[in-house]
């Protein structure tokens, strides 16, 4: 059994521009918890308001799986346990489970905390011991250990070794400058669970030299038992060990038990989920989740991988919650296009017809300029109304568009939309700070008491391209809009020589996906 230890609200939360409110950390504990992970580590209690407010809430939380868990240090130097007040704050946060960190290295304890080897140990010590008294179920971070271990084995273990001694539940081995290659932590894990032979053992590997995942597993296979990361591998400079490859490696790859194969295939949702609480795009190309990770293009590979999946594919998508999603493009078959309907829900397989048809309809697309390899939601409408399948939510009479530059350098854009509704006929006028934004705005008015679902959607990215110039006809511009609903996103395209254009046939198509979605009216 393998212990899994989140710290994404806690070191993940280190990564430059990421923030997360109290609401988005409790919100993210209960999807964690879904998972199956078994600590989530929610930050320093007492650091700042926010981290106070949070483990005050928590203990409403009401998860199946999980142990919140608060983090801090040792107690400082000549401080009894008993006396500090770090300490009295970590027991405060009320909280079954805390970890604290301490040193392993020597230069760090003799430079940074300027005291005695031996003083150190003994604050090591009397912590773990004075929080054990206190009826908790503690883990030590002993950091830096790899780096200490190299310098001093002797000295690291005998950290280790006391903190185990004093009864710690776990005592963490931490890659905290992320250096460390597979082959040195292999070693090192099995040289200290030789020497500490019965003391659980864990792994907190950063990402430093790009190997905190292989780190992370190298670790499990030579003998820890509970491992540190955070989702999407979030986390300062590189980042941390990525729980996302990590958890689906232990249980499909290494035969390990720590999360159920059911809960393996929330696996997806949970890293987009999280992702966009942290307003950070997933990235496409993740192992495992990305909604590329199991995309074939080419007409030969995907039509093999549609027979023979097994041959392409290092692992079923669907256990890990993720689709073999395959890219249409004019290169892609019959059977890309077959498999990607299937995905949508609309079974094509006894109709040659469309198939063929749809087909010739995606290569004129794509003459013009289209791309769909990251507009799924496009190509998803534009499958439907092929297949007659799709009914337009609105209908649009006009739009206008102004833009005025004005002396003192600030620039305004107006949109005015005018649109049928239910039989009503809407015109809302927007502010915004470019066409987009004021077309979305106007957009919303318009048709916001019909659909109020469309609250909950927000445009996330905006990319424009500019495509060659195609027989004189002037240059044609690419708009391809991301949005997301809290739960997922997805893309569109909008395609035309006038910016403006491309941009509303891409928000149109954004809009009325992520609507059907939430009313569930043409799912197939
Ligand atoms: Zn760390």
């Amino acid at each position: 059994m393998i212990t899994l230890y989140d710290t994404t609200l806690r070191d993940g939360t280190q990564r430059e521009g990421m923030s997360l409110s109290v609401e988005d950390k409790l919100r993210i504990c209960a999807r964690l918890d879904d998972l199956g992970v078994h600590y989530i580590e929610g930050g320093f209690p007492g650091s700042n308001p926010k981290d106070i407010e949070f483990f005050e809430r928590a203990k409403g939380l009401a998860l199946s799986n999980a142990v919140i868990t608060a983090f801090g240090s040792t107690c400082r130097k000549d401080t009894p346990a008993a006396d500090d007040d770090g300490l009295r704050t970590l027991l405060d946060a009320g909280t079954s489970a805390v970890c604290i960190f301490g040193k392993a290295w020597t230069v760090h304890v003799t430079e940074t905390l300027q005291t005695t080897l031996d003083e150190n140990v003994r604050m090591v010590t009397d912590s773990v011991a004075h929080l054990k008294a206190a009826g908790r179920i503690v883990f030590f971070d002993a950091e830096h250990f790899f780096d200490g271990y190299k310098a001093d084995p002797e000295y690291a273990l005998r950290v280790a070794g006391s903190a185990a001694s004093a009864g710690a539940d776990a005592v963490v081995l931490c890659d905290t400058n992320g250096g460390t290659l597979p082959h040195e932590v292999a070693a090192i894990v099995r040289e200290v669970a030789a020497a500490l032979a019965g003391v659980p053992l864990g792994i907190h590997a950063h990402n430093d030299s790009g190997c905190g995942v292989a780190n992370s597993l190298v670790a499990v296979d030579a003998g820890c038992t509970h491992v540190q990361g955070t989702v999407n591998g979030y986390g300062e400079r590189a980042g941390n060990a990525d729980l996302v490859a990590i958890i689906p490696a232990l249980v499909l790859k290494m035969g390990r038990e720590c999360v159920s194969r059911d809960q393996l295939k929330l696996l997806t949702e949970v890293s987009h989920f999280i992702a966009e609480t942290a307003n950070i795009s997933p990235d496409a190309h993740q192992p495992f989740v990305g909604v590329s990770a199991f995309a074939h293009k080419g007409g030969v590979h995907a039509s093999a991988a549609a027979r023979y999946s097994a041959a392409y594919e290092h692992i079923d998508p669907a256990s890990v919650g993720n689709l073999a999603r395959v890219v249409v493009s004019e290169l892609a078959g019959r059977a890309s296009l077959t498999m990607k309907a299937e995905e949508m829900g609309i079974d094509l397989t006894s109709d040659p017809d469309t198939v063929a048809r749809v087909l010739e309809r995606i290569k004129e697309l794509e003459y013009k300029g289209y791309s769909f390899e990251a507009a799924d939601a496009s190509l998803d409408i534009m499958l439907r109304k092929a297949v007659g399948q799709w009914t337009p939510l609105f209908e649009l009479e006009s739009f206008r568009c102004i833009m005025e530059k004005r002396e003192d350098g600030r620039v305004m854009t107006e949109a005015t939309i005018k649109v049928h509704v239910g039989g009503h006929r809407f015109i809302a006028t927007a502010e915004g700070n470019g066409p987009v934004d004021a077309l979305d705005r106007a957009l919303r008015i318009a048709i916001g008491r019909f659909y109020p679902a469309l609250a909950r959607i927000e445009l996330t990215d905006f990319k424009v391209r500019i495509l060659d110039e195609k027989k004189g006809s002037g240059a044609v511009t690419r708009v391809l809009i991301e949005s997301a609903d809290g739960e997922r996103s997805w893309g569109t395209i909008g395609v035309s020589e006038n910016i403006i254009e491309a941009s509303w046939e891409a928000l149109v198509d954004s809009v009325e996906y992520g609507l059907t979605r939430a009313t569930g009216d043409q799912a197939g």
